[in-house]
């Protein structure tokens, strides 16, 4: 069958990228571009797999596609990523990139090796900033500027890929395994476009990162708890931070709108937890604010009957906090009560600090908010 294309659409400057599209949304762009219903779901089939399986950055490169089709489709189309801001590598091999989604929206996203293994988790934002204000966390100092999209956070990961050359995404010996949404931002105030980039990236014939390696790190947005695992598959992570309303309340403001029985309730009726589907719940070590012995004890009371297992934080500190993390010592004998009570509780050696990559440093500088500011961001933002 011979089709004929819609040339009337000149390419412009500011292109679209099919870079980190979903194959729904490259077979739909295809059809607006003027291919017939079966012919745009081969080609979106194709496309994705050299998108996101071989990484291919010119279509010209794209063999089994017709030579007309390339063209026409560079005419239209890039397949560039969002620009690099700027890339640092720490002296551990943490790396961090500070992607520029567009004229002052810059996001980040970072990568941890674990050296033993020779795998590594790509931590990636869902936002720009944060409304959430937690109170011993750098991102929270940040307005939020806004939600990033389903081609936005996967573009984290084929920038991570371009630079541990790391195509094609083959199975075997990956360096980049896992993925954690623990950037910045809130995933579960953006679930659509968190649950369609999991879509993509878990497509086996694509990036193919299973979903029971992709985490999905939330401060307690407990109505959508249940909601995340039915449509995502993904494994869950709770930052509980605090067992007591009136501490958490303080530490982690979403707590004055959703308790710690209403995350739990919530937690409970996550789809698929067992033990090989463990809920991971961290808790960041702040000095002589929620370390004692008998928080661990509650802890412990708290996770009666949930498949979990505790991540505990040393707390990363930066510039103007007001917490100190923990003595080594403390953050030990609270692990110890853990481990005796059946939880495995890995202590998460701090990664990336030299660089300001480490959990709750991640800030860009494009954004300053002031402290009265942020209060009513925060206050409107846990109104119903
Ligand atoms: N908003 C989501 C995703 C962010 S995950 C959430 O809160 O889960 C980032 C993790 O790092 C969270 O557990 C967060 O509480 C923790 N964190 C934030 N600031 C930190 C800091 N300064 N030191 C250690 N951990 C921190």
């Amino acid at each position: 069958m011979k089709t004929t294309l819609d040339l009337s659409r000149a390419p412009s400057p500011g292109m679209t990228s099919l870079a980190g599209l979903s194959v729904e949304k490259l077979r739909e762009t295809l059809i607006e571009m003027g291919l017939p219903e079966k012919q745009a779901r081969m080609r979106a089939s194709q496309l994705r797999r050299w998108l996101h399986h071989a990484g291919v950055q010119d279509f010209a490169d794209m063999t089994n596609v017709s030579k007309d089709m390339r063209a026409e489709l560079a005419s239209r189309f890039t397949t560039k990523r969002p620009k690099i801001a700027e890339h640092k590598i720490s002296v551990d091999g943490t790396q961090k990139w500070l992607v520029e989604f567009g004229p002052n929206v810059e996001g980040e996203s970072v990568f941890i090796p674990n050296v033993a293994s020779g795998t590594g988790a790509l931590c990636v934002s869902s936002q720009v900033g944060c409304t959430l204000n937690c109170t011993f966390c750098h991102t929270g100092t940040q307005r939020l500027v806004r939600n990033l999209t389903a081609q936005e956070i996967v573009a984290q990961v084929l920038i991570a890929r371009d630079g541990l050359g790391e195509w094609p995404a083959d199975l075997e010996n990956r360096k980049l395994s896992n993925i954690v949404f623990m950037g910045m931002g809130e995933p579960l105030y953006n679930l659509d476009n968190v649950a369609e980039a999991i879509d993509t990236l878990s497509d086996g014939e694509g990036l193919a990162i299973g979903r029971r390696r992709i985490t999905v790190s939330t401060a307690g947005v407990a109505p959508e708890i249940p909601a995340l695992g039915e449509r995502t598959g993904a494994m869950l992570a709770i930052s509980l931070h605090a067992v007591r309303n009136d501490l958490r309340d303080e530490i982690v403001p979403i707590n004055r709108k959703y308790d710690l029985q209403t995350l739990f309730e919530a937690i409970k009726a996550y789809p698929g937890l067992s033990n090989a589907k463990r809920v991971t719940f961290e808790y960041v070590m702040l000095k002589g604010i929620n370390d004692s012995l008998a928080e661990a004890r509650d802890l412990v009371k708290l996770l009666s009957r949930i498949p979990a297992k505790v991540n505990l934080i040393p707390f990363n500190p930066w510039p103007g906090a007001i917490y100190e993390c923990s003595d080594w010592d403390t953050i030990e004998a609270f692990a110890d009560v853990l481990n005796r009570a059946g939880y495995s509780s890995p202590i998460r050696t701090p990664r990336g600090r030299d660089i300001f990559a480490a959990c709750g440093q991640l800030r860009s500088e494009s954004v300053k908010l002031s402290a009265a500011e942020k209060r009513r961001q925060t206050e409107a933002s846990i109104a119903d």
